[in-house]
């Protein structure tokens, strides 16, 4: 926080105006850094409880900064949401999902029942761009890909926010075969109105409540009563960050239906990613 200086005036900490120096530089390396091929999309396995299979998988930008390695996206999403490269970089994440998609169904066109899907992180700000969905969809089509085979996640912090018309653009995605997850569900507002009001696919308990699940009975009586309310809703969900087995145990026990964390496997590069799903459904 800003602390006030003894006549009154607010000044910056040596600390902070070292961060916002380093923000900027960063601000500026990032609009070279797509074009320089330092950014990747990482991909992390989610599985399917009922048949213990990698159904699903989470695209993760991931940055290879040439002089401070890697730098975390939760440090440079916030700052090209701000400087208005998140609408490239957003759309070059979908293309590298939706190809991993079609790769991964044209191996496999059924995994656990359901064609192979990816999901891919979507920030307020690219819904101000409203003609996003429709070049998705032409993407999707142009390539062939399965229909249900993209899911697109946002946060509550959109559906409470005033970008206009989100309603309208959450139908066009999923006119276009889409579905829609609600990302780190339980930190935020949590009203429940909107999951009446919006068309929400799955609901994703966010990690903070998972993570002392085995040892705090208020945490896995949310856990609970998230997963009640959302199957009551025909929505299905999602639970993040599972580490250990006691937490798997927890989660499949009161009716999650997809697990995803480093119980599984890490997020991992597209190469990587494509090995692992070949290896584990090879015959
Ligand atoms: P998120 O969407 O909540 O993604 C889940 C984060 O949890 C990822 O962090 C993932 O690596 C991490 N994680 C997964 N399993 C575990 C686990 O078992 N334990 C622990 N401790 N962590 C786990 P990551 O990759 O650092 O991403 C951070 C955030 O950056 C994401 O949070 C998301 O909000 C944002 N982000 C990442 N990629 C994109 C993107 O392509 N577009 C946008 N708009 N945001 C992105
Ligand atoms: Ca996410
Ligand atoms: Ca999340
Ligand atoms: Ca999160």
């Amino acid at each position: 926080a800003k602390e006030q200086g003894r006549n009154g005036f607010s000044f910056f900490t040596r600390e902070m105006q070292t961060q916002s120096q380093n923000r900027l530089h960063l601000a500026n390396d990032l609009r070279e850094a797509l074009a320089n091929n330092q950014l990747q999309v990482w991909f992390q396995p989610i599985a399917e409880v009922a048949t213990g299979e990698v159904v699903k998988a989470e695209a993760l930008l991931r940055w290879v900064h040439p002089d401070r390695g890697m730098v975390s996206p939760a440090q440079f999403v916030p700052i090209a949401e701000e400087n208005g490269c998140i609408h490239d970089i957003g759309n070059w994440v979908f293309q590298r999902s939706a190809l991993m998609a079609k790769q991964w169904s044209d191996l496999f066109p059924s995994v656990g029942g359901d064609a192979p899907s990816i999901s891919v992180n979507l920030s307020p700000r690219q819904f101000t761009r409203g003609d996003f969905s429709d070049h998705w969809a032409a993407y999707i089509n142009e390539i062939g890909l399965q229909t249900e085979s993209i899911v697109v996640e946002i946060t509550e912090g959109l559906l409470l926010s005033d970008a206009s018309d989100i309603l309208g653009k959450l139908e066009n995605l999923r006119a276009a075969g889409m579905q829609v997850a609600l990302d780190d569900f339980g930190t935020g507002y949590s009203a429940m109105a909107y999951l009446k009001k919006f068309p929400i696919d799955y609901l994703k308990i966010d990690r903070s409540f998972v993570r002392d699940i085995d040892a705090d009975a208020n945490d896995r009586a949310i856990a609970e009563a998230i997963v009640a309310m959302a199957h009551k809703l025909g929505i299905k969900v999602v639970a993040e960050g599972v580490e250990t087995e006691a937490q798997r145990d927890i989660l499949a026990s009161v009716g999650c239906e997809y697990l995803q964390g480093y119980l599984y496997a890490k997020p991992m590069p597209e190469d990587e990613f494509l090995a692992y799903v070949s290896h584990r459904a090879a015959p």
